[in-house]
């Protein structure tokens, strides 16, 4: 057993489930029905899978009919993304491009990718700013250059490393001038900001269970009705037909129970969250007084420019890697962010697309404060990061 107790700070990776979610998924771990059998224990399982799907729309104001149960946001992105895609195609030869932000999550850009190579998609890229915001004039250009070959649009509602909030309500706002549909990776945002389906006239949006203190493996892609999708997984057609597989009925009844609960407590915990990001910000600037904040800054009162846990920093003259690992060694647990290929660090997407060099974006570390986080996680941070970046930096030079 490790006797320091663990300061986690990876709240982003993966938030602990709340008691709520633990209570909710544990009371079905027990009972047999599969929620399309027709006997009793059937429809049981199917009670609690539609009581759930109301929860949901509930707390995200969408229908029930519109949430679609996946095993997570990976699968909620490939299903918009490609579902969308081959759709909108079949409706429309010409409508070949996909336009997404250059800082989206591997979840959407990999599939993007995909499209590409095996499908003739058209990808375009937006850029965004040195905050990793996208410009709606960039976006308007790029449908402009030619609207009637825009498959969809999607556009993260938050970023899972810089934590910066993007401009949804124009982006919709501009879509539908030319009737293109919105999809939306909206993962790290559900419990972080108000996020309410209806009004922001998206069409397809993605939640993770895992995120806001659910299971892992399960989330939904909430979609509006009218708009149809191509199904990627063939089989009972389960879900609206647009998703097969067998429900996992305890893991929906802790994700619902958790969304729940999160938007309930959205803005006390955005509130709280903030207050620790500034004292973690100030005090890391006094221990090291060159690190830089990447991202948006404190933003407005609503704390809507960006997430209210979200801290990202680069420390000039580090390997990020080596910082995490200096920092684990004492129990400090973060993330550098970015994905690690074949052992490789590799610079952040995110970063170098916001103009920062390879070396800045591999000397960052992002901390992600969630609802278990106190003032003695910050401080923690805050005694140990002057140590630990002077040792890093000794091991590069
Ligand atoms: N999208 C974003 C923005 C994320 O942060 C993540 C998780 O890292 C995902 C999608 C993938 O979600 P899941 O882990 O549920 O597959």
């Amino acid at each position: 057993m490790n006797a320091v107790p663990t300061v986690y700070l990876d709240h982003a990776a993966t938030t602990p489930m709340v008691p709520a979610a633990i209570e909710a998924m544990t009371a079905h771990l027990g009972a047999v029905g599969n929620a399309s059998s027709l006997h009793a224990s059937g429809r049981r399982a199917r009670r609690i899978v539609e009581e759930s799907r109301e929860t949901l729309a509930q707390a995200l104001n969408c229908r029930p009919g519109e949430v679609v149960f996946t095993s997570g946001g990976t699968e909620a992105d490939n299903l918009a993304i490609k579902g969308l895609y081959w759709s909108r195609r079949a409706g429309d030869p010409r409508r070949l491009r996909i336009l997404a932000t250059a800082v989206e999550h591997h979840a959407v850009l990999d599939p993007l990718e995909w499209l590409e190579e095996h499908e003739g998609a058209g990808i375009n890229l937006l850029p965004v700013d040195g905050e990793g915001r996208l410009s709606p004039e960039g976006l308007r250009a790029a449908i402009e250059t030619e609207p009637v070959s825009v498959a969809a649009i999607t556009v993260m509602w938050a970023n899972n490393e810089v934590g910066t909030v993007q401009p949804i309500e124009e982006v919709v706002r501009i879509a539908a001038e030319h009737g293109i549909p919105v999809h939306t990776d909206a993962v790290q945002a559900i419990g972080a900001v108000p996020v309410d389906f209806a009004a922001s006239g998206v069409d397809a949006l993605s939640v993770s269970g895992h995120k806001v203190g659910g299971p892992q493996g399960v989330g939904a892609l909430v979609v509006r009705r009218e708009v149809d999708l191509t199904a990627l997984l063939h089989g009972g057609g389960q879900e609206r037909d647009v998703r097969s597989g067998t429900l996992d009925v305890p893991a929906i009844a802790g994700f619902a129970a958790a969304v729940e609960l999160a938007v309930k407590q959205q803005a006390d915990l955005a509130a709280r969250l903030s207050v620790l990001r500034e004292r973690l910000v100030a005090g890391v600037r006094r221990a090291v007084p060159d690190v830089v904040l990447n991202g948006a800054s404190a933003g407005s009162a609503s704390g809507v420019d960006r997430l209210p846990g979200n801290v990202h920093l680069s420390f000039p003259g580090c390997e990020g890697d080596s910082l995490l690992m200096l920092l684990d060694a004492r129990g400090i647990e973060c993330s550098t962010g970015s994905a690690c290929s074949a052992g490789v660090p590799q610079p952040s997407h995110v970063l170098l697309a916001m103009g920062r060099s390879a070396a800045e974006a591999r000397s960052s570390l992002r901390f992600s404060l969630g609802h278990t986080s106190t003032e003695a996680d910050v401080d923690a941070v805050v005694a140990a990061i002057a140590p630990c970046v002077e040792r890093a930096r000794a091991a590069r030079a």
